[in-house]
């Protein structure tokens, strides 16, 4: 059968794999598997969060509220913006789709950075669009000038901080950077880790109600799947000016997150006590990694967010240091596929971490032999 030819140019987005898989494939048993690849907050979900969806368990029949109003309201108010300059998507992901659809055709481009997130290139691509990619692995700047002052683009993504990577441009720079771009140009700011680079580092924070007051050309995107602990839900949101947020709002399909989802998202807003103990401990936890990868000679990414990209050089494959992990219950996430030879580890629990110390240091001392 032919297909709409654009998707030839696609490519499967692989997710993080899932711990059913290693219990079937490698016999591991479940309690002993330890996930951080998919940067899942390892705190689990807010009890609050748990009890609101257990008393709504009655209410699956019903659809949500599409005018979503008080999750809407209630981000409103976190970000001094007004609820007419947010869109809620199934994830942020379904945010990026209504962007991409919303600017792009078959002659559009779009620019990013080397190794990003892998989404950009799959909505774009789905819309037929060209994909600029600027030399560097992490975010630079100047590139993303040079490389916009010679084939220009429809959409601009900078991903801050950067996944799978973990570094993070600071605000000011961003600012100089947008003063140079096309008011007819989007530039859409993904602050999928904001909450982690924003506490780390002030010099990172980017707020969306000054973002889109001084560039009405930017949307900021932000997610529950993170530092809200809430992957499962399938929630995030676009902040931009009323004029994007309209646009976008042709694209939505109705009821796009879920009864559920809603009241997990609303609740998810009245824990920021839960948000900011998840975060302390994740740079607490954080220095551990850095410490075993200083004692081990390797290098890795500083990062701003909740993972940490670890590098082998030419000692070993980071392939084969993943699948090792794998067949052990340690689920990462290797980044040969985005040409870089490192492994990306979501920081996980205090007891979880030391677990993968023990483990990698077995598999590294087994690839030596
Ligand atoms: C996780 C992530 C998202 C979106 O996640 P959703 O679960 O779809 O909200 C967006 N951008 C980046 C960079 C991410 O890492």
């Amino acid at each position: 059968m032919k297909f709409n030819e654009v998707l030839e140019n696609c490519k499967i987005y692989e997710a993080g794999k899932p711990i059913e898989l290693v219990v079937r494939e490698y016999g591991v048993d479940e309690k002993d598997i330890i996930k951080l690849a998919s940067n899942e907050n390892p705190y689990g979900t807010s009890p609050k969060v748990t009890k609101k969806i257990q008393e709504l368990s009655q209410n699956m029949f019903m659809y949500p509220d599409d005018s979503m109003y008080e999750l809407k309201e209630s981000l409103a108010s976190k970000f001094s913006v007004e609820s007419e300059n947010i869109i809620v998507g199934c994830g942020s992901d379904q945010v990026i789709d209504f962007l991409v659809k919303a600017k792009c055709t078959k002659d559009s481009k779009i620019l990013m950075s080397k190794t990003t997130f892998a989404m950009y290139e799959i909505y774009g691509r789905q819309a037929g669009a060209q994909i600029l990619r600027t030399p560097d692995d992490e975010h630079n700047l100047e590139q993303f000038e040079a490389m916009y002052k010679e084939h220009g683009a429809d959409i601009i993504f900078l991903c801050l901080p950067n996944n799978p990577l973990g570094e993070c441009l600071d605000k000011d720079e961003v600012y100089e950077f947008l003063k140079k771009i096309d008011s007819n140009t989007l530039v859409v700011i993904d602050g999928a880790y904001q909450e982690y680079a924003s506490f780390k580092d002030s010099k990172k924070e980017i707020k969306p109600a000054d973002l889109i007051e001084k560039f009405p050309n930017t949307v900021y995107l932000g997610t529950f799947s993170k530092a809200y602990a809430l992957g499962g839900m399938r929630t995030g949101y676009g902040i931009g000016q009323l004029s994007i947020i309209k646009t976008l709002y042709k694209i939505r399909p109705p009821f796009n997150i879920t009864t559920l989802s809603l009241a997990a998202a609303i609740e998810a807003l009245k824990d920021e006590a839960f948000v900011q103990k998840s975060i302390e401990l994740n740079f607490e936890e954080m220095k551990r990694y850095e410490e075993y990868a200083t004692n081990k000679g390797f290098s890795y990414i500083d990062s701003y967010t909740n993972f940490i990209t670890m590098k082998f050089d030419n000692r070993y494959l980071s392939s084969e240091v993943a699948q090792n992990l794998l067949e052990r219950g340690v689920i990462v996430r290797d980044l040969t596929g985005y040409g870089v030879n490192a492994i990306r580890i979501t920081i996980g629990s205090q007891k979880q971490n030391t677990r993968v110390f023990e483990v990698l240091d077995e598999v590294l001392e087994e690839l030596n032999k």
